[in-house]
């Protein structure tokens, strides 16, 4: 089984590019969702990031506020790294167990939709590196638009990132998303072709 990594700066269009190769058959391993997985209330995760972040982030049922995690954690590159060391090797196995479920399913390839994928090192555990491109501020623009970040917040998180040349350069593939959406249906078709050949 092949593993075809997708990633991109934060705004870039990934889920939106992960969505669309959904809606082709492929099995998407969304490294996201299984961040918030793994927070669920009650779970060893949640419990060590509530130790180092403030038991105050969990409500009374038991719910992380993510937001205010999100604004404690990316303050600082320390405290971003601290919340990485808890989270990320947790993600990281449930990642592999995926994978390892769709090769017992048969699949021809798997997904892994991962914003982190270059940031990692990730790309060189994949066969094939995809990587939507939108310029920075095009990026901040759509967080701001589309998802309510306010400025300020969109480019500390941008800058959290690996640099977009550190990015691309990883690349085998770039899905070129500044343009409308209209625009990736064809690069998406491509990039489908692309994977099935491999
Ligand atoms: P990511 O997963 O890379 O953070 P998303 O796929 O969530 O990014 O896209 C960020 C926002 O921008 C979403 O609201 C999405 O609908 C929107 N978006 C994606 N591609 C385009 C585009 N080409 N033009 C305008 N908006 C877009």
């Amino acid at each position: 089984m092949k593993k075809v990594g997708l990633t991109g700066g934060i705004g870039s269009g990934k889920s939106t590019v992960a969505r669309m190769l959904a809606d082709e058959g492929f099995v998407v391993v969304d490294a996201d969702q299984i961040a918030r997985e793994i927070m669920e209330p009650g779970s060893p995760v949640l419990e060590e990031v509530a130790e180092v972040f403030g038991a105050d982030l969990i409500g009374e049922d038991g719910q992380l506020d993510r937001a205010e995690l999100a604004r404690r954690a990316f303050a600082s590159k320390e405290s971003t790294e601290r919340l990485n060391g808890i989270t990320h090797p947790a993600i990281r196995a449930e990642s592999e167990r995926r994978f390892a479920a769709a090769e017992q399913a048969g699949e021809q390839a798997v997904i892994y939709d991962m914003p982190l994928l270059v940031d990692l090192g990730l790309h060189t555990t994949m066969d094939l590196t995809v990587v939507v491109g939108v310029d920075v501020d095009e990026r901040v623009r759509r967080l701001v638009d589309k998802r309510g970040l306010d400025v300020a917040d969109a480019r500390a998180r941008v800058a959290q990132q690996v640099d977009d040349s550190t990015r691309l350069a990883a690349a085998d593939v770039v899905i070129d998303n500044n343009g409308p959406l209209d625009a990736l249906a064809p690069q998406v078709a491509a990039l489908v072709e692309k994977i099935k050949d491999l």
